[in-house]
């Protein structure tokens, strides 16, 4: 059995945001934290930048036509295959951090599941092909309402405290939204049809982050319908899809941690979702609205969580036909006290 060279510490800790009674220090200090995390603060500022170099004028999308939309499809396509591509080169082909912080020691797969018997070149092909496409597509809908809508888009000098407050919100709103997807995902049959192309990644790479199968990308990416009426600018439209574009690549990519030249690093991988890889049944959604805590399917990466999953598991999909779940260190020791047919 392959191990997993490096385990966070347990139990994972989630936001206090359903506990009883109230923690509302411990809920301010958490989500203030999170909002501060160096790649959220990296995703605003790429989308700022974004905006005012690489997209198109407002006024020259209220008009529906190929050259906008292939110059925001080729700008999304290049800007996933630098960050996912880079991750993927410097961590998985040049190793620069060798196996230092990495979830499991399994190299990616070259099973027939995968297209040419490749997962990279499987995850790349879903990614850039559908997941790129869909994104776009998306993200220029958007454009096209709020050129022909002006009401939709407010100023930054003139509505500073409602569009800080809405970026906050959108924060929270793409955590719930990703819940709600999944959660619907995993049901029947959208789970055979759908959802099974992501999860045929239980060793997530860069670029497992948005391999999906296209009905999977049209739920995924839906999140900014919701500015389709509620007035918010260009940005916050460029953040919320950035984060659902670019950001799966460092959460999905191996590694808890990124090490830059040796002597930084920054929270890249979610030991919460890597779980759920890893175990299907738990863990949808993540720790800031844990809605998994509130539902009964929170697995904080214990062996007592972990035989409460597996009970669960087993009433949920006693006859499903997933990869075998690959047990941390700490879970490999109960794992090993079992029969193979009762470990999932
Ligand atoms: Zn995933
Ligand atoms: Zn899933």
């Amino acid at each position: 059995m392959a191990g997993t060279n490096y385990e966070p510490d347990v139990p994972i800790t989630i936001s206090p945001l359903f506990a009883w009674p109230p923690r509302p220090g411990e809920l301010l200090a958490v989500n203030a934290r999170a909002l501060v995390a160096p790649l959220l603060i990296f995703y605003a500022l790429l989308s700022v930048a974004i905006w005012y170099l690489l997209t198109p004028s407002l006024a020259s999308m209220q008009t529906l036509r190929p050259g906008w939309i292939l110059t925001v499809w080729a700008r999304n396509l290049v800007l996933l295959t630098l960050w996912a591509g880079g991750l993927h080169y410097f961590l998985h082909r040049r190793r620069t951090q060798g196996d230092r912080l990495k979830y499991t020691d399994r190299p990616f797969s070259h099973s027939r599941t995968f297209t040419a018997n490749n997962q990279v070149i499987d995850n790349m092909i879903w990614s850039l092909g559908s997941g790129v496409t869909i994104w776009s597509l998306y993200e220029c809908a958007t454009w096209w309402i709020m050129a022909n809508n002006p009401r939709l888009v407010r100023s930054w000098t003139d509505d500073w405290l409602y569009l800080g407050a809405l970026v906050v919100a959108m924060v929270f709103w793409s955590q719930l939204h990703f819940y709600l997807n999944h959660r619907l995902l995993h049901v029947e049959p959208l789970y055979r049809l759908a959802h099974k192309v992501h999860h045929r990644n239980p060793n997530t790479g860069p670029w497992s982050g948005i391999s999906m199968h296209p009905l999977e990308h049209l739920l995924y990416f839906s999140a900014p319908v919701l500015l389709w009426v509620v007035p918010s600018h260009p940005v916050v439209v460029l953040m919320l899809l950035l984060y659902s574009g670019i950001s799966p690549a460092a959460s999905h990519c191996g590694f808890d941690r990124v090490e830059v030249f040796g002597r930084w690093s920054f929270g890249a991988g979610d030991y919460y979702h890597h779980l759920h890889h890893r175990y299907f049944e738990c863990n949808y959604g993540n720790r800031l609205v844990p809605l998994d805590a509130l539902f009964g399917t929170f697995h904080d990466g214990t062996t007592e969580s972990h035989r409460r999953m597996r009970a669960r598991r087993r009433a949920v999909r006693p006859d499903a036909d997933l990869p075998a779940p690959e047990p941390g260190p700490e879970l490999s020791e109960v794992l090993s006290d079992m029969r193979d047919d009762e470990r999932y």
